[in-house]
């Protein structure tokens, strides 16, 4: 009985997995804010280099990963798969768990899966400055670690709230490199508004971004996201390439694939690859969204046209929305805070394609801490929504004796989260249940 699956370097993917040429119709395309019409690839050229732009709106089924970006995956990919023995037995389950694990990379997440291909494809434009935001820290971390391997200037605007509560995180992104500063901030228009009508704001992800986006207006200087856009997405497909192999090394095939959602990325990431082989007929599993039911996009959101930021200055996506003006509960799984969602996967969510549910935080970390216990990896808080999602199918399986296939990412490590674990092993951490009164409210702002 294996443990870990692990893949030889040689297996590395060569190519990244684009899924909309595979779906019945393409997803409805991002609108200029000021227009209204569909933008053009000049619209977005202020913002990203031109090869991600081509990414963003490509109909090729599969994209070359250059040379330069796979010597950099090979520092931690590919990454082990992981068949949670120890785990199934405390559950008393015959499901069998595997976890795909991506938390073995520099900064213990899956982001630098997209943060070193974008970093590449900026410097080889000749882009010298990088900006982005970050929440929790984890993209802030991913992308200066990506900068300080192609000589890109890196600067990040923290939600002012995690930049006091995870001063680690912040450290990292310095130690890489990249300059940090908390939002809101006095530095930009938008973060002056923000702060002159409260100065005490403790930021949110859609602030940091108006931040990030108008700090990119010099020429040698564009923006990176982390999450949400369709060549994030693309990049991810890594984890499921991966997985397939893996799985098939076993001769196994997965009956349910569940991951959370905060953009969308790392769930995207790891079942595209096995979208295409269902499609295609050679397996047949569910696929479920988790996300937390403080921040319910997918299962309370509208499909609606929305802002990606706070101050509008993004073009707007259809996405499962909560409304830009939406501000999640302080919830520990930071990742997870976003009032949108990748308009790829919620264009797929409509179609009928995958399920989504949403879980209280003290389920997640119920399911964190039995983890931690059985199988000796501290999750992030993220990824515990995903694992109590597969802890409840496979106490399922118990009493069905039903022995289905369960396969997740486990996407981050949880060791910059030990405050949210104190919380919880206090008694003191509290769920945090949306009102549907708040929910009106944000929604009535949609443009
Ligand atoms: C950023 C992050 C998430 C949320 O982003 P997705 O795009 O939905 O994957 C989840 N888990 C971890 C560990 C993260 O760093």
């Amino acid at each position: 009985m294996k443990t870990k699956i692990l893949l030889d370097e040689s297996k590395l993917p060569s190519r990244w997995y684009n899924v909309v040429p595979d779906l019945p119709a393409p997803p409805p395309p991002p609108l200029h804010p000021g227009t209204r019409e569909p933008v053009g690839p000049d619209d977005l050229a202020p913002l990203f280099p031109a090869d991600l732009i081509a990414q963003e709106v490509s109909g090729e089924r599969y994209i070359e990963i250059p040379e330069e970006v796979r010597e950099v995956y090979r520092l931690w990919r590919p990454t082990p798969l992981i068949r949670a023995h120890r785990l199934e037995r405390a559950l008393g389950t015959p499901a069998r768990i595997y976890v795909k694990y991506e938390g073995v990379s520099p900064v213990g997440s899956h982001k630098p899966n997209t943060a070193v291909p974008q970093a590449y494809y900026n410097a080889r434009q000749g882009i010298r400055r990088l900006t982005t935001e970050t929440g929790a820290g984890q993209w802030g971390s991913a992308l200066a670690f990506a900068c300080a391997q192609f000589q890109l200037d890196c600067e990040i605007w923290m939600v002012r709230a995690s930049y006091d509560q995870k001063p680690y995180r912040r450290s990292m992104m310095q130690l890489f490199g990249a300059q940090v500063h908390a939002s809101p901030s006095p530095l930009t228009a938008s973060g002056a508004k923000v702060l002159a009508d409260d100065p005490d704001s403790p930021g949110s992800l859609g602030i940091a971004i108006s931040e990030a986006v108008e700090s990119a207006s010099p020429d040698d200087t564009r923006y990176a996201l982390g999450s949400v856009l369709n060549h994030v997405l693309l990049h991810q497909t890594v984890i499921g390439e991966e997985a397939l192999e893996q799985l098939a090394m076993v001769d196994e095939a997965p009956d349910l694939i569940v991951g959370c959602t905060g953009g969308g990325s790392n769930f995207a990431g790891l079942f595209f690859p096995f979208l295409r082989e269902k499609l295609q007929g050679r397996m047949n599993p569910e696929i479920r969204a988790v996300e937390p039911e403080a921040c319910p996009s997918f299962t309370r959101g509208r499909y609606a046209y929305d802002f990606g930021d706070t101050a509008g200055l993004t073009p707007l996506m259809k996405m499962h929305t909560l409304g830009h003006d939406f501000v999640p509960d302080p919830i520990h799984a930071g990742g997870l805070r976003y009032h949108g969602m990748a308009p790829l996967l919620s264009h797929m969510y409509e179609l009928g394609i995958f399920g989504a549910e949403a879980k209280p935080q003290r389920e997640c970390f119920e399911a964190g801490l039995l983890f931690a216990r059985t199988e000796g990896i501290v999750p992030a808080p993220e990824p515990t929504h995903a694992l109590a999602a597969a802890v409840a199918e496979a106490r399922r399986c118990a009493e069905t004796g039903e022995s289905k296939v369960i396969l997740t990412a486990l996407c981050g490590h949880g060791h910059l989260d030990m405050a949210a674990y104190d919380r919880y092993l206090s008694g003191e951490m509290q769920d945090h249940p949306l009102p549907q009164s708040r929910l009106d409210e944000a929604l009535s702002t949609l443009p």
